[in-house]
């Protein structure tokens, strides 16, 4: 396999008494889809929130474009890093929620422009002609004044996509992006992922919407309870699943 862009290898990680990842690897190459589907519990939230760092994994270790991320290898021997520096790699690595998580009090122009401005010391101009690229390509060219109350849920997420681009990341993580949303206003939000996809953006992405699995993912991810049960093509684990679990849970999605 070419170099991936992200690599998961060996990934575990507890709370306390309860292993939530059991070991999984996952690999990536760049511009990639990989979807991940399971049950609720099954650790895919845990898996997205450990490859960008917001959890600290107990073993195993994960790269991006061939970085360790939150730390850094001295002979056979992982270090932590600082901060400063867990927030730099962090910028590579661009992170959709399911409840958006836009900044409340701020534009939809300055929720695109913060990061890039604050974390990367991008010059404002730079910063701002940016997103005027990115509210384009999500189709929000004219709400760039507006405040995130006054969007709807899907004009939200599209704002929180745009925003997650602005850092101009390695790969982006969708945590169940469609999730919150009104039935009506999922398509909205999938089409830009899906051009997004075209594009060639790297994406890992969490969720329970099967058609769009089928169509943009390169590689579909069966999660069950800590472990990636099976992977593969989409029509090779949508439609041949070759594990119990996994056609069980394809049988209440579908
Ligand atoms: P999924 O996203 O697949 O629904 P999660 O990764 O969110 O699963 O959660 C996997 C398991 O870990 C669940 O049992 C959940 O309750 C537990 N869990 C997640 N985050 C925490 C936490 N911060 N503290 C304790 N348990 C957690
Ligand atoms: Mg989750």
């Amino acid at each position: 396999m070419s170099t991936p862009m992200v690599d998961v290898r060996g990934v575990h990680k507890s709370y306390g008494p309860l292993e939530v990842l059991r070991g999984v690897d996952l690999r990536v190459r760049p511009g990639e889809v990989t979807v991940v589907i399971g049950p609720s519990g099954s650790g895919k939230s845990t898996l997205l929130r450990s490859i960008n760092h917001l959890e600290k994994i107990d073993r195993g270790y994960v790269t991006i474009d061939g970085e360790f991320i939150g730390y850094r290898r001295s002979g056979d021997r992982l270090y932590e890093l600082r901060e400063r520096d867990i927030l730099r790699q962090r910028t590579h690595i661009g992170f959709v929620f399911q409840n958006f998580n836009l900044f409340p009090h701020l534009t939809v122009r300055q929720n695109v422009t913060e990061a890039p401005v604050s974390a990367q010391g991008r010059p404002r101009d730079e910063a701002e002609a940016l997103a005027a690229e990115l509210l384009e390509q999500v189709g929000l060219s004219d709400k760039a004044g507006a405040y995130p109350r006054q969007l709807s849920g899907g004009q939200q997420q599209r704002v929180a996509i745009a925003r997650a681009l602005a850092l101009r990341p390695k790969v982006v993580l969708f945590d169940e992006p469609t999730s919150a949303l009104d039935p009506e206003l999922v398509g909205e939000v999938l089409e830009v992922m899906k051009a997004l996809a075209r594009s060639g953006t790297t994406m890992i992405v969490v969720t329970h919407e099967i058609g769009f699995a089928r169509e943009v993912a390169d590689t579909v991810v069966f999660m069950d309870a800590g472990r990636i049960v099976e992977q593969g093509p989409p029509p090779q684990v949508l439609d041949r699943p070759r594990h119990d679990r996994t056609r069980a849970f394809l049988s209440k999605v579908l």
